[in-house]
């Protein structure tokens, strides 16, 4: 309702006119190539294993963001989170397609919210960015996931603690297809998108590739 009565402006920078303006569209930085092929971290040659990801037990085989989590990024996905613009996702989900190619899996499903949280928003910026890319990439959409218990926010954990904090968090109904794309709105220390992925494995998932929108790059 607000979103009618009050002027729009853009999200990043504040401009009249749409909810995220073209030259902001275009400035969100993409990661590009060549990449860590296992974590997604960007590196000065194509690996398969990283700093930031070798000698941690992965249960995706691979991660992949659109965009580096800078700050206009974050400002992006603050108002994406507090406020149900359609007209965000919609942008997400293009820069998506702009960056990664369509993946050769059997569905896609995503991170279910934070039921206390979840239902304050009504809404789940993750399943809408899953609904879309679903929708152009042709792949069903399924939601075998669900929270077993709710966890801290994962803000000012250490990598040890965010990875105890989501460990157990998620169950998936199984049988669940052979390969999955599990779709999430920002990756920050992969503890989740690990933890989530580790269930799907659990119900009968042989591969899990993580895409997100945005991604911490340390
Ligand atoms: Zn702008
Ligand atoms: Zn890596």
């Amino acid at each position: 309702m607000l979103d009618l009565l009050l002027p729009q402006r853009c999200v990043v920078c504040g401009l009249r006119g749409p909810q995220l303006c073209d030259v902001c569209l275009a400035r969100l930085p993409r990661i590009e190539h060549p990449l860590c092929e296992r974590c997604g971290t960007p590196t000065v040659w194509p690996v398969r294993r990283c700093r930031e990801c070798a000698g941690r037990r992965l249960a995706f085989a691979s991660a992949r963001g659109a965009v580096h989590y800078d700050e206009a990024v974050r400002a992006f996905v603050a108002a994406w989170k507090e406020r149900s613009l359609r007209r965000l996702a919609v942008a997400a989900v293009s820069v998506v397609l702009e960056v990664m190619p369509p993946p050769g899996a059997d569905v896609l499903t995503f991170v279910p919210p934070d039921p206390d949280r979840g239902l304050k928003r009504g809404h789940h910026p993750p399943r809408q960015l899953a609904e879309q890319l679903a929708e152009h990439w042709d792949l069903p959409l399924a939601g075998p996931l669900r929270r077993c218990r709710a966890a801290k926010r994962q803000r000012g954990l250490s990598r040890a603690e965010r990875r105890r904090n989501v460990a157990g968090v998620f169950a998936a109904k199984g049988p669940v297809p052979h390969s999955i794309v599990l779709v999430d709105d920002v990756y920050t220390s992969g503890a989740t998108a690990n933890a989530a992925a580790s269930a799907l494995r659990k119900a009968g998932a042989r591969r899990v590739e993580i895409v997100t929108f945005a991604r911490v790059v340390r």
